[in-house]
């Protein structure tokens, strides 16, 4: 297993890049520590599996280079640099039986048949497939292939660390939840290095000890899931992740007070000097309260999600969304207020720290 350090990675898929739009991922410089499980969660397009090909090999970046445990491999083939990948769909032999090309990354390295058995059968037995070891790949189902291509990237534990390009795409709900606790498991047992791309939070914040949030070929932020949901370091980071998203609504600040339309909202503390921009106050739903004090809104609907609702709601036209407990009811004329200990503040976007 090994640290993974991208040095000022940059990359373009044209040949005369000119301005930041042309990049697919516009500056990436991160270090991903030795047996660390690392989500890489983004939408679609924001450089996910281009960041991933880079580090297994299969792409060259424009820009930067990549280290393993401070050796320079930027010039290495996926072989040299042992990697496994496991891809969205599968990638196997049809025309070997499911045991061997569960072997065949291992006979392939020249490790001993007594060895290769022993690791199969393990493997056949973690990924449910042990039943069908001596079946051709060829007549399986789509599922049932992805889980050998899955096992192929699991069988060897020589590997410098292991890469997944949302692999449960084509897995049913059930089996996805099965196989990602068994990743994890084997996480904990192993140690092994392992990024993971997924473009669905819940899969990311289950899956890993840190989630790395990309957008628009940028990492916005590297975080537990804790940090993402308390403290989202960009607005795209409230959006994304939540259910529903972080509110974010144009303020105007003056000390530690911030002016929303007709009222005036006490802040933690003022922004720091020289804070400057668009001015926009963060709030999750789960720390806006609904009740007989604070600011007037218009309820518009109430969703019941079973353990709480979601009260979508409208201040002076604007939009906010709150999370209430299930068995709450909504006042005749209904208010909201903010709790201090949820408020985040941007600037273009990005956080700014608030004094006391
Ligand atoms: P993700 O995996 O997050 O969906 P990708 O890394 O596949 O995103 O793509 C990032 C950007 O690079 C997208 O705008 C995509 O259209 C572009 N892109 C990806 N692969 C190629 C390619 N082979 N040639 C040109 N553009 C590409
Ligand atoms: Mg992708």
């Amino acid at each position: 297993m090994a640290r993974i350090d991208c040095n000022h990675i940059r990359h373009a898929y044209g040949p005369h890049p000119k301005s930041d739009k042309d990049y697919a991922l516009k500056e990436v410089h991160h270090a991903f520590e030795d047996g660390g499980a690392y989500a890489l969660l983004g939408p679609s397009g924001c450089g996910k599996t281009t960041l991933l090909n880079i580090i297994s090999g299969l792409l060259h970046p424009s820009h930067g280079e990549l280290l393993f445990d401070g050796r320079d491999v930027t010039n290495l083939s996926t072989q040299e640099r042992n990697i496994a990948q496991v891809f969205q769909f599968p990638v196997i032999y049809d025309t070997m039986t499911v045991y061997d090309n569960l072997a065949f990354p291992l006979r392939n390295r020249g490790v001993p048949e007594t060895d290769v058995d022993r690791k199969v059968r393990e493997t056949l037995e973690m990924t449910g497939l042990a039943d069908m070891a001596r079946r051709k790949a060829r007549g399986l189902t789509a599922d049932q292939k992805q889980k050998i291509s899955l096992g192929r990237g699991l069988v060897r534990s020589d590997v410098n660390a292991i890469l997944f390009d949302e692999p449960l795409t084509v897995i049913d709900p059930h089996m996805k939840w099965v196989l990602r606790s068994q990743l994890k498991q084997l996480h904990r047992r192993f140690g092994f290095t392992m990024v993971y791309v997924t473009h669905d939070q819940t899969e990311a914040l289950t899956f890993a000890e840190k989630v790395v949030v990309m957008y628009e070929g940028e990492i916005v932020q590297i975080g537990s899931p804790a940090e993402l949901f308390e403290r989202p370091k960009h607005t795209f980071v409230g959006y994304f992740i939540g259910s529903p998203g972080m509110n974010v609504m144009p303020v105007a600040v003056e000390g530690r007070n911030a002016r929303l339309g007709s009222q005036t909202i006490e802040l933690p503390g003022a922004p720091k000097a020289g804070t400057a921009g668009a001015i926009e106050l963060g709030i999750r739903p789960e720390y806006v309260r609904l009740g007989r004090e604070g600011m007037a809104v218009k309820v518009s609907k109430v969703e019941d999600v079973g353990r709480h609702k979601v009260v979508r709601a409208s201040f002076e036209g604007r939009d906010i969304a709150a999370i209430i407990g299930e068995d709450a009811d909504i006042p005749a004329d209904p208010k909201i207020a903010f709790e201090p200990a949820g408020i985040n503040l941007y600037a273009d976007s990005w956080r700014v720290e608030m004094g006391a």
